[in-house]
């Protein structure tokens, strides 16, 4: 355990009269140990959330989170950072609540300035059944004291005045909107960075370019450790925390689990004056987009259907989200487009996140993370309290395996892009 550097404008001033040469490192690189109470593998949001919520909540500290690349190089880099709790289902709702507001708290929490951007949501709705899908969560919502409001044509037009398409002779009109106050923007590398510089200062370990090769199991059965690239790691709990490959991991230890891998992708263009002040999200068109602080505007679409670990954008993936996109903001087609990528999610059969102890003793898994950004630090508050204390969190207890044995699906779609 050893101070954090307290980052404030006097340390700034400090710092800058020494032409910013006097910065301490935000986090060590100690030796790799060869046993440890706790290895979380992936340094991605989960993964660092989690191994951050052990030390602060639960005082473990003798934990190692190893990550095959850079922390915070997965697909936290690749999300277009929409943060919001405008799901559907009771059990959904409270777990989203709870996690924006850790994001709104975080960077007083972390003494990182995660640039949380508050902004609101506005769904542009083209359909009835969409809107009175969105209606009906509208109520359950308010429940759980999350915020959805209709609005009419005129408002979401207004709220949005580069919204000119979808007029009354379009295929489909836009009928009005439903507006998400609490949804935001934040930096997600200022996420990672920030839960790494924690850990470290509470005397956990994260070791990069440490990939886990396979799991390893003991006479018993249970969790023994892991295989690394760097040797063996032995802890009797294992925590797998990373997106897209959970099964060509657990798959080493002999377990199947109920999930999907898929691409999806996004694209920037380039930096334009301020547009858009709000996250806009076209559901019934199959996209959505923000403006970035810099100016660009940062769009993503629906997931491409096929199973696969590709990182890049599929051709047409790209053309039905750019078509959908000019369907209703023609003046976009002179944006020019600077950047795409993909990333890869993997997902259960009711789109709903997994975070148990297996079949494995020992072994834990957060995945299904389909929209996983905005769940990091709920996601990560829960599978600490689990992994610590061996009872599911109250937040995460619908979310278990325990529901794929008796078909208690928590059926959730995207909800961005309604699929
Ligand atoms: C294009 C796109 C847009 C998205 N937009 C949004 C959005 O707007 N809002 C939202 O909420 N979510 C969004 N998401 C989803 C979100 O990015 C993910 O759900 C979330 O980041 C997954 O959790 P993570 O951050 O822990 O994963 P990751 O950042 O992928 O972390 C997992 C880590 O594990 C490491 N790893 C993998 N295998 C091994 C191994 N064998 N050994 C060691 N380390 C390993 C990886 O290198 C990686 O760093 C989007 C995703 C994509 C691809």
């Amino acid at each position: 355990m050893h101070d954090m550097h307290n980052y404030s404008f006097a340390s700034l001033l400090r710092h800058g009269i020494n032409k910013h040469t006097t910065w301490p490192k935000a986090w060590r690189s100690p030796p790799l140990r060869d046993s440890y109470d706790v290895v979380i593998i992936g340094a991605g949001g989960h993964g660092l959330a989690t191994a951050y919520y052990l030390a602060k909540e639960h005082g473990l500290t003798n934990i190692a989170v190893v990550e095959r690349g850079w922390l915070g190089g997965g697909n936290i880099a690749r999300n277009t950072i929409t943060i919001r709790s405008n799901y559907m289902r009771d059990e959904s709702i409270p777990f989203y609540v709870k996690s924006v507001a850790l994001y709104e708290a975080m960077t007083r929490e972390l003494n990182f300035n995660t640039m949380h951007s508050k902004r609101t949501m506005i769904d542009v709705i083209q359909n009835y059944p969409m809107m009175r899908d969105r209606r009906r969560r509208q109520h359950i919502m308010d429940i759980y004291g999350s915020t959805y409001e209709q609005i009419s044509e005129a408002e979401v037009r207004k709220r949005i005045p580069a919204l000119t398409g979808g007029g009354p002779d379009a295929r489909l009109p836009v009928i009005g909107g439903m507006v998400h106050t609490d949804a935001a923007v934040n930096r997600h590398d200022a996420v990672a960075w920030g839960y790494a510089r924690a850990i470290d200062a509470m005397g956990g370990e994260i070791h990069q370019q440490t990939a886990v090769e396979s799991l390893v199991r003991g006479a018993d059965g249970a969790i023994e450790g892991v295989q690394t690239n760097r040797g063996l790691i032995r802890a009797k709990k294992v925590a797998v925390a990373v997106s897209g490959h959970t099964t060509t991991l657990t798959e080493t230890a002999g377990l199947t689990l109920p999930l999907r891998t898929m691409n999806l992708t996004a694209f920037v263009s380039e930096p334009v004056k301020p547009l858009v002040d709000v996250i806009v999200n076209c559901p019934d068109a199959g996209f959505y987009f923000s403006q970035s602080d810099k100016g660009e505007m940062v769009i993503g679409g629906a997931p491409d259907m096929g199973q696969s670990f590709r990182r890049d954008i599929k051709q047409h993936v790209f053309e039905d989200t750019v078509s959908a996109m000019l369907s209703l903001f023609p003046s976009f087609k002179k944006l020019k487009l600077m950047r795409q990528w993909g990333g890869h999610l993997d997902i259960a059969k009711d789109a709903s996140p997994i975070m148990d102890e297996t079949d494995v003793p020992g072994l834990f898994v957060t995945a299904g993370w389909w929209g996983g950004y905005k769940a990091i630090p709920a996601g990560g508050l829960t599978l600490a309290h689990l992994v610590a204390t061996g009872r599911p969190h109250e937040l995460m207890e619908a979310f278990t395996l325990k529901r794929f044995r008796h078909l208690d699906y928590v059926m959730e779609t995207g909800t961005t892009t309604a699929r």
